[in-house]
């Protein structure tokens, strides 16, 4: 495997970062995940434009123009021959002497981009048997809109699902709604079969995943509220699903000890899931 870091393509084995990167000291940094299928990136475009959202509330300067790193990204899923997986990239504020204010203006930002094969069929089978979440309450910083790469408690509320067998944690703010996943974004179907997730203020990430499929939904006829939803509502919900690049979507058949439905993936998240490649954006190859 070939990663990039700062300018150069090198050995995945050997990739490696300066101690004093402030992404690695104070996870001062953001990143992206996109899904790679047929060994295009899928839109593409707007996750760069999350990116330079992410980087501009944190004042990280963009390492480079949009079409330079497209191309980047674009070399690394090469060189590594994925047709399906992801790519991931990360970029930090960089390399500077430990001390918490910014560091000096001319401090180049580090750029790393990985990417991997994953088979389809890892997901689809999820997406057949549908998956269990836990819920817990979500004890983050009030900026998750950013995508930073300090996921701690997100890391401490997957591995706590992971404890219990399931394969994701819902976590829930003060008034017992449901914010979003550790890793992905919440949605339940109502009785009346209306889409409810929560709205992307600054309480969650705003998915690309959750963008497209507003999308779908609407070339569907499916009718989507962008409302708060508790915990309790979601347990009496007619289905549940969760969004995000790795998952797209993946229908939750179990939240906590209650079953969602009759316990099987609902027709909803299976029509969504199917119709989301024919909204979400090809990137060109080149
Ligand atoms: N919420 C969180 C906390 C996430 O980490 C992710 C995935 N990075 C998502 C939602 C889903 O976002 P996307 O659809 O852009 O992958």
């Amino acid at each position: 495997r070939i990663a990039y870091v700062n300018g150069r393509y090198v050995r995945h084995a050997e990739a490696a970062v300066h101690v004093e990167d402030r992404g690695y000291q104070f996870a001062d940094g953001v990143y992206e995940v996109c899904e790679i299928r047929d060994g295009f990136l899928t839109d593409e475009r707007r996750h760069i434009d999350r990116l330079i959202r992410s980087l501009a509330e944190l004042r990280i300067r963009m390492p480079m123009s949009r079409a330079a790193l497209g191309v980047v990204l674009r070399e690394v899923v090469r060189r590594n021959h994925v047709r399906d997986g992801l790519v991931y990239l990360q970029i930090t504020r960089g390399v500077a002497p430990r001390n918490h204010p910014f560091p000096s203006p001319e401090t180049e930002p580090a750029l790393v981009v990985t990417a991997k094969s994953v088979p389809r069929s890892v997901h689809d089978h999820s997406a057949e048997t549908g998956i269990a979440v836990i819920t817990l309450p979500d004890n983050r910083w009030d900026r998750v809109d950013i995508k930073t790469v300090g996921l701690l408690p997100n890391v401490l509320a997957k591995q706590a699902a992971r404890d219990a067998g399931v394969y994701e944690a819902w976590l829930y703010d003060a008034d017992g709604n449901v914010t979003e996943g550790s890793s992905t974004n919440a949605w339940i179907v109502t009785a009346d079969g209306t889409l409810v997730t929560r709205p992307a203020e600054h309480g969650i990430l705003r998915g690309i995943t959750r963008t497209v499929l507003m999308e779908v939904a609407a070339r569907l006829g499916v009718k989507v509220e962008e409302r708060k939803f508790s915990v309790e509502e979601a347990k009496r919900a007619r289905e549940a699903f969760i969004t995000g690049a790795t998952t797209i979507v993946t229908p939750v058949v179990k939240i906590d000890d209650q079953v969602i439905g009759n316990g099987a993936p609902g027709s909803v998240a299976t029509a969504l899931r199917k119709a989301f490649h024919d909204s979400a954006e090809r990137a060109p190859r080149w």
